[in-house]
This record gives structure tokens, sequence and C-alpha cells, in this order.
């Protein structure tokens, strides 16, 4: 670390967050902190994908987010598989 980010690790954190903001870094690092919290994982293989190319099924009365149909299928066919064994036993 060099001696100027070894200085301003000494400030207080309001001044280090406001200092942080003028950082040539901090819009690419937002970006990435932006996109990362417009995610969502998928229920079925825990991905991480956009929110807008999720898939959302409800499934038996509950909501489920999935990456792609496949997993949808998968965990659709546990859950009714399972439902109708809790129904014969
Ligand atoms: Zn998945």
């Amino acid at each position: 670390m060099n001696k100027l980010l070894l200085r301003i690790s000494e400030l207080p954190q309001s001044i280090q967050d406001i200092i942080g903001m003028y950082n040539v870094e901090h819009r690419k690092q937002m970006k990435l902190i932006c996109q990362y919290l417009k995610q969502v994982q998928c229920d079925d293989c825990g991905d991480y994908i956009s929110k807008i190319k999720s898939i959302s099924v409800s499934i038996l009365f509950n909501d489920y987010i999935f990456c792609c149909l496949s997993c949808a299928w998968s965990l659709e066919y546990d859950i009714r598989k399972g439902h109708i064994q809790i129904m014969h036993n």
C-alpha cells in the first residue's frame, strides 16, 4: 500500500467514503455492484442470473425463479413428485 492510501485509511470512514467517490475507479466498481444487485439466484441450480433473463414460475402456489426451462422443469418435477408421494402416504 502506498503512503497516500495508508494516510487515507487513517481518516474517519465518512471522509474515506467521500474521497472514494472521486476515485477514478469508483464508477467502474459501482457498475459492477449495480449489476450484482440486479441479479437473482436460480432456485434449482443456484446460479446467479440477471432479473431480465430469469424465468418466474408458480408451482403449487409458490413462486420460483429459474435460469432456464431445464431448471424450471427439473424442480417442478421434483416438487410435484414429492407432493404426490405425500398425498399417497
Ligand atoms: Zn438454474
